[in-house]
């Protein structure tokens, strides 16, 4: 991936068995034989890849997302984040819903990221014999400004903090790290996560679409020729609905809402354009919320990020969509 720290997708997702029962149309497609996609006849956005409704699970992976995989093994950090509105298909895109229960060909990315990432670390085993690698998992949700631990059933209210260590390395202080030794192990850990983020009084697309969902997978490996350890991590992360930010006429809880919401995905969308940037690395402002501070060491640097932009297809959405489409552009 050389010097390009920050690539976009832009997937549009298939029309739903109801929008077609409502007779939407199609307003946005992917141009063929290019990474670009058209809005309506005439407007184009052109991206480093655009998968159209018949691009499976397993292409959105292979093209944007294995390099990431295979990079974390090589030491480095690496970010990949979902950006759309509620109902674009973020969750499905990263296979975050239903994780062991999928048939094969809807698994996503974690299922894909879990295989790879095991296979990856038993071809260096079978290669030197006394590589020790240890992957671990954190699962945290940020809410309204606020982190909640998925994989602490009992201190799920207990507060975490976002620290930066010595090495310059962010850590979630209280955040509970599982140990993880399969890709099924690490699936199980993430299903039991799920469940947590959805228990409670609110429903599930309702905290959802308000919500950060932020997976983290550390790993550390010792090489024994050098003794040396060497240790990177990958997030995986479900935005909060764009359709949340910038949004006027909400009240109360929803405006409060849409208050954090807007600061987190402004921030983030200020540390992307700042990072895209060469001029301006100086500038990153990765303080002015929880979710760039969080994913702080794996934006930017040496880290790869990739932002996975989704759309609906419907000319129901095309504001929405219009407005996902100039937040990915500006990343890049
Ligand atoms: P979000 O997480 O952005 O709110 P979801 O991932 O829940 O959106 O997707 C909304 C609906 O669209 C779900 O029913 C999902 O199964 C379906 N969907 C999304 N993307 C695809 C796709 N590429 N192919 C088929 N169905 C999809
Ligand atoms: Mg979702």
């Amino acid at each position: 991936m050389g010097e390009v720290c920050v690539r976009v997708a832009v997937r549009i997702r298939p029309l739903l068995p109801k929008e077609v029962l409502h007779s939407h149309q199609v307003c946005v497609r992917v141009v063929p034989d290019s990474a670009q996609v058209m809005l309506g006849s005439d407007r184009t956005f052109p991206f480093d890849h655009a998968f159209g409704p018949s691009a499976s699970q397993g292409q959105v992976y292979e093209s944007c997302v294995k390099p990431l995989v295979v990079s974390l093994v090589e030491g480095y950090n690496a970010t990949v984040f979902a950006y759309g509105q509620t109902g674009s298909g973020k969750t499905y895109t990263l296979g975050g819903g239903h994780i062991a229960s999928l048939p094969e060909e809807q698994s996503g990315i974690i299922c894909q990221v879990a295989a790879d990432l095991f296979l990856l670390l038993g071809e260096r085993k079978a290669v030197d014999i006394r590589a020790v690698a240890e992957v671990r998992v954190s699962y945290v949700e940020l809410y309204r400004e606020e982190l909640r631990d998925l994989l602490e059933l009992h201190t799920a209210h207990k507060e975490l903090h976002i620290r930066e260590d010595e090495r310059g390395n962010t850590v979630v202080v209280g955040a509970r790290e599982a140990v993880i030794s399969s890709a099924e192990e690490l699936l199980g850990v993430l299903e039991a996560g799920n469940a947590l983020r959805h228990t409670g009084p609110t429903q599930m697309n309702e905290r959802s679409s308000r919500s950060h969902a932020i997976i983290t997978l550390q790993l550390t490996q010792h090489h024994h020729d050098d003794g040396s350890i060497r240790s990177s991590k990958l997030h995986l992360v479900d935005l909060a609905g764009s359709e949340r930010a910038a949004r006027t006429g909400n009240t109360g809880t929803r405006l409060k809402d849409s208050v954090h919401i807007n600061t987190g995905l402004l921030a983030l969308g200020n540390v992307i354009r700042a990072l895209s940037d060469p001029h301006r690395r100086n500038h990153v402002p990765y303080r002015d919320a929880k979710i760039t501070r969080l994913l702080r060491d794996s934006l930017g640097g040496s880290a790869h990020t990739l932002m996975l932009a989704c759309v609906s297809p419907s000319h129901h959405s095309v504001m929405e969509t219009l407005s996902v489409l100039q937040f990915a552009s500006r990343a890049r």
